[in-house]
């Protein structure tokens, strides 16, 4: 699409009725940053990466500090009780602006320059290998994922791709090689013992691939629903939900994306999907990632640089043009 047509693009959807935009011009000027200018945006890291988390303190031993640890702590992506409510029943809700918005952040995130782009699960798997080899590195990458940087994942995933990253090669090596080249991702020691006992279940039940479908991928140790919706869309190409994690969850909230605020990823996921029409699903995770981790951060939000600032309703009032 040339410069012009997306200009025009914006420019029609200020124009639309109900939208609280200020004049096209307005909107064409602050778009055009975003044509013009992609190296404005800057990439900052994440805030919530697990050092800066206290649940996360214990984990950062380093492997050759001690062997890993033996108990698994069973996983959990818990539902809060007051997001149970936010089920099917709420069809006929619709956030205001949503269109709008969604246009909006496209067109922030269109020249990929966020570290997701670079280094997400999709970025971390061996197109060249057999595809079973590729779907269970896209597994590994996923698992290594939570709580971690996608600059770290993706090194992690290099330095296991040194060794042959295979579920028998993985089953193979020591806990004590398997954490030195995982760490230091979050929660690296549980991780090793996950990714042991999940590579020992597909080579049995699955002769080395993964499972096509969510409940078995949730069957697995250390794989949640985020994780195996967003391994359906990649390894399989196939979209069965939304994958919510910290940053889905909190853009939806903030942008009001849910009928009332929700107190767990799963409860975003279940509101999301709710109203947010099927053919968008795949496209949540990525789009609201990287925005998440270029403007619309977990601390200071960069409003003042956001089109979506005149309508966002979490938008920071103190924004400086
Ligand atoms: S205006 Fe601020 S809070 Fe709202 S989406 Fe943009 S960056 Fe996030």
């Amino acid at each position: 699409m040339s410069k012009r047509v997306k200009l025009d693009v914006l420019t029609r959807s200020s124009r639309q009725k109900n939208c609280s935009v200020g004049p096209a011009s307005t909107v064409d000027t602050e778009a055009s940053r975003f044509f013009k200018n992609e190296n404005d945006v800057k990439i900052e890291t994440d805030d919530s990466h697990p050092k800066k988390k206290k649940s996360s303190r214990k984990q950062k031993s380093s492997p050759d500090n001690g062997k890993a640890a033996t108990n698994c702590t069973p996983k959990t992506e818990p539902t809060h009780p007051d997001d149970e409510s936010l089920s099917k029943d709420n069809k006929s809700w619709f956030p205001k602006n949503w269109e709008e918005t969604l246009k909006n952040i496209r067109i922030m995130r269109q020249h990929r320059t966020a570290p997701v782009d670079d280094m997400g699960c999709d970025k971390c798997a061996d197109d060249e290998a057999p595809g079973p080899i590729s779907r269970y590195q896209t597994l590994l990458s996923l698992m290594l994922s939570s709580q971690t940087k996608d600059q770290v994942t993706h090194a992690a995933m290099q330095r296991l791709r040194e060794i042959k990253c295979t579920p028998e090669n993985i089953v193979k090596i020591s806990e004590e090689e398997l954490g030195k080249r995982i760490y230091p991702v979050g929660f690296w020691k549980r991780k090793v013992q996950y990714l042991k006992s999940t590579s020992k279940i597909l080579l049995e039940k699955y002769n080395g691939d993964i499972p096509n479908n969510i409940k078995e991928l949730c069957d697995l140790p250390g794989v949640g629903p985020k994780m195996a919706h967003i391994c359906m869309q990649v390894a399989w190409n196939e979209t069965t939900g939304i994958g919510v994690d910290t940053h889905v969850h909190r853009i939806s909230n903030r942008l009001k994306w849910v009928p009332k605020p929700t107190k767990t990823p799963e409860g975003t996921r279940i509101a999301l999907e709710a109203w947010l029409p099927k053919e968008i699903w795949s496209e949540v995770n990525h789009l609201l990632v990287g925005f998440g981790q270029e403007i619309c951060q977990p601390q200071r939000p960069k409003c003042a640089e956001c089109l979506n600032r005149t309508i966002c309703p979490s938008a920071d009032k103190n924004y400086q043009f």
